[in-house]
């Protein structure tokens, strides 16, 4: 067998759940094939996730035509320096982007704006910090956009879906500085058992996702441990992150129930147990 080979249905949940962060429009399988699949396993409902104004826009279409489907929309933390200051790496050079500026953010803001507006629109985001991918040179633009994307999500009573990648300290800065909506999610969870405490206090979803279930993951389940059943939420982040023990492969919403397992053996708990409270946090989370 593979690595590329898709891997098999896993045994369906008895409760049904949502997969708080997708990407459909990344994967292999259709739109109908990959909400099917999903359904089969009992995952009803799924969160998709617009990274640009392009995918933003399909997130809402997509959405819009199917009731299992809602969406996020954003500028990701890596796509907004890219519309200030182009990309160096060549993005450009493939016919993509070049440096638009402030003004060139602030136009595809007010689309994303215009956009959180829908009512298939329940979240905006993913938006936030990523110090991995982006460099301190496009730090400015980043915070700039995570700032106006915080307002966008407030003014529309949406919930605000955070992107935190080795930037922790500054995503919590900047949330309390600019007050955080009433509804905030960290979408693949990554911080430690104090920064879940922390999430705690504040009241913000954390939302884990495949890499709980790898084995060098012990501060991620530590985290997961200490934070409280009513705010934990559960996605893939496909294709990204697959679990294990089918890491490499590529990842879809059905087998959000191979994560969900992993969780409530972390947890203490039953899959049941879990999956009920997962499914009244995500629908309380994104106001469904
Ligand atoms: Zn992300
Ligand atoms: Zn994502």
């Amino acid at each position: 067998m593979s690595s590329k080979d898709t891997p098999p249905l896993p045994e369906p949940l008895r409760v049904p759940v949502a997969d708080s962060h997708t990407h459909l429009d990344m994967q292999d399988a259709t739109v109908e094939e990959g909400l099917a699949r999903a359904a089969a396993v009992n995952v009803t409902t799924v969160i998709q996730v617009g990274c640009d104004v392009k995918g933003s826009r399909w997130a809402a279409e997509t959405a819009a035509a199917h009731p299992s489907v809602y969406a996020a929309v954003a500028l990701h933390p890596n796509e907004a320096p890219r519309i200030v200051h182009g990309d160096p790496d060549g993005w450009s050079r493939q016919g993509g982007r070049e440096p638009g500026g402030k003004a060139a953010l602030d136009e595809a803001l007010a689309e994303i704006d215009r956009l959180a507006a829908l009512d298939q629109v329940r979240g905006v985001g993913e938006t936030g910090l990523d110090y991995f991918r982006t460099g301190p040179e496009g730090m400015a633009a980043q915070e700039e956009s995570f700032r106006a994307h915080i307002e966008i999500a407030k003014r529309h009573g949406k919930a605000l879906v955070i992107h935190d990648r080795e930037a922790h300290a500054d995503v919590l800065r900047v949330l309390a500085d600019a007050g955080a909506p009433e509804r905030t999610v960290f979408h693949c969870y990554s911080g430690d058992v104090a920064m879940a405490r922390i999430c705690a206090d504040a009241g913000y979803f954390m939302s884990f996702a495949g890499n709980v279930t790898f084995k060098n993951a012990q501060p991620l389940r530590d985290a997961l441990s200490v934070a409280p059943i009513e705010l934990i939420l559960v996605e893939t982040d496909a294709p990204f992150l697959t679990p294990a023990p089918y890491r490499g492969r590529p990842n879809a919403p059905y087998l959000i129930p191979v994560t969900l397992r992993a969780m409530a053996e972390v947890k203490g708990v039953d899959e049941d147990t879990l999956a009920s409270a997962i499914n009244e946090n995500t629908a309380r989370a994104f106001d469904y």
